[in-house]
């Protein structure tokens, strides 16, 4: 009988990384009694946010789920409309469609970004209008922390003026062509989620350049107050505002945005170095159009070793996970359209995403790389 090996500290996928600075601003603003959905800190937050991804406006809310839900108000979806969203996404993004009780049809992604296939978004817009069945929106997703492919999408939505939502809930930091994303619809969606490349604990933000958009989603993420003394309300609103004190957390992680993003494309790049040569393991390519901010390094390998090695990391205490479920799979949506499907389930086949988060160490890279190489080369563990 062996000794249970002494268990190593849990390496999680995509902790927060939160230091004395946020620690600070957020005592700080606790201090200032700005302890509600209003103050400084949330001022200062959205001007950063509006800054960073290169617009005029930026609303902060309680999720990137209830930004896609007001941008999907702002583009006018109602009850019964349709909305083209890509089925390789998280479940968030189809969800705010069917809040306002309209439907999504999923397209399928391109293998070489993994994000929505331009052309078959390009192809339902144009089979769609001369049906007389446009949709009302489209929303995309840059996927892992990589831009889709703007040229060719926003050229599809302008030619049937349908507005763009983009779904950066994963992309703070990342560009397309030099871009900010987050930048390049009516309204982008950004997530501040504990996960997410900078957190709040909890958050979203929408950002916008359009000031009637912007204010829309203010009133309604404000249980759509008007401005009167008294408690009048002509619409329904939403109580979705952040709070002052998570701002503050927000404030600190985008002073260090760029520390953020460069320690997860140095994961990256080991992972690469440490892992390329295993035998059918290719990584998501790196789109030539943009620079993504690497929120997620993902491979692709045989799906047998993918869930082996899942298996066999968790039991050295390493959370790694296979990549989203594409919508057009899951029991929720089985009854909505899908055109095309074959990549993004393969993706979901094949896809791991392993442990990327900004304050990884070393060792703690080289014990993911020694798990994975072990399971791959067949070896038996523990
Ligand atoms: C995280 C995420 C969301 C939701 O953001 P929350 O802040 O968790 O509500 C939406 N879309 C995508 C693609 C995401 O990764």
């Amino acid at each position: 009988m062996t000794e249970p090996a002494k268990q190593q500290p849990r390496i999680y996928l995509s902790p927060p990384d939160v230091t004395d600075l946020e620690r600070k601003l957020l005592l700080a603003a606790f201090d200032s009694n700005w302890v509600a959905p209003v103050g400084p800190d949330l001022d200062a937050f959205e001007a950063r946010c509006a800054e960073l991804t290169g617009v005029r406006h930026a609303v902060a809310l309680s999720s990137g789920t209830a930004a896609l839900h007001l941008a999907l108000i702002a583009a006018g979806v109602r009850r019964g409309d349709t909305v083209l969203v890509p089925s390789f996404t998280f479940a968030a993004t189809a969800n705010a469609v069917m809040y306002l009780g309209a439907r999504p049809v999923f397209l399928d992604s391109t293998p070489e970004s993994w994000n929505v296939d331009p052309q078959i978004l390009a192809d339902e817009l144009r089979g769609r209008a001369v049906r007389g069945q446009l949709p009302r929106a489209v929303i995309t997703v840059d996927m892992y922390g990589q831009c889709a492919d703007y040229g060719p999408i926003a050229d599809a939505c302008d030619r049937y003026g349908i507005p763009l939502i983009e779904d950066a809930a994963e992309a703070l930091g990342a560009t397309y062509r030099g871009r900010p994303a987050g930048s390049f619809g009516l309204a982008g969606v950004l997530s501040f989620n504990g996960n997410k490349i900078a957190t709040t604990g909890g958050g979203g933000v929408l950002v916008t350049d359009d000031g009637s958009v912007a204010k829309q989603v203010r009133h309604l993420a404000t249980q759509a107050r008007e401005p009167v003394p008294h408690y009048e309300h002509r619409t329904i609103g939403y109580n979705y505002r952040l709070s002052n004190l998570l701002a503050a957390v927000g404030r600190g992680q985008l002073q260090r945005l760029p520390q953020l993003i460069e320690a997860r494309r140095v994961t990256g790049e080991h992972y690469r170095a440490a892992l390329g040569d295993l035998p059918g393991v290719t990584f998501q390519p790196v789109a030539s159009y943009g620079v993504p901010n690497r929120w997620l390094t993902c491979l692709l390998l045989e799906s047998g070793l993918r869930d082996r090695i899942i298996h066999e990391l968790e039991k050295v205490n390493i959370e790694a996970r296979p990549t989203w479920k594409p919508m057009h799979l899951q029991p929720a949506y089985q009854d909505c359209v899908m055109r095309g499907g074959a990549v993004s389930a393969d993706l979901f086949h094949r896809g791991l995403c392993l442990p990327s988060g900004s304050a990884l160490t070393g060792h703690d890279r080289e014990r993911v790389v020694a798990a994975v190489r072990s399971v791959a080369a067949g070896r038996e563990k523990g």
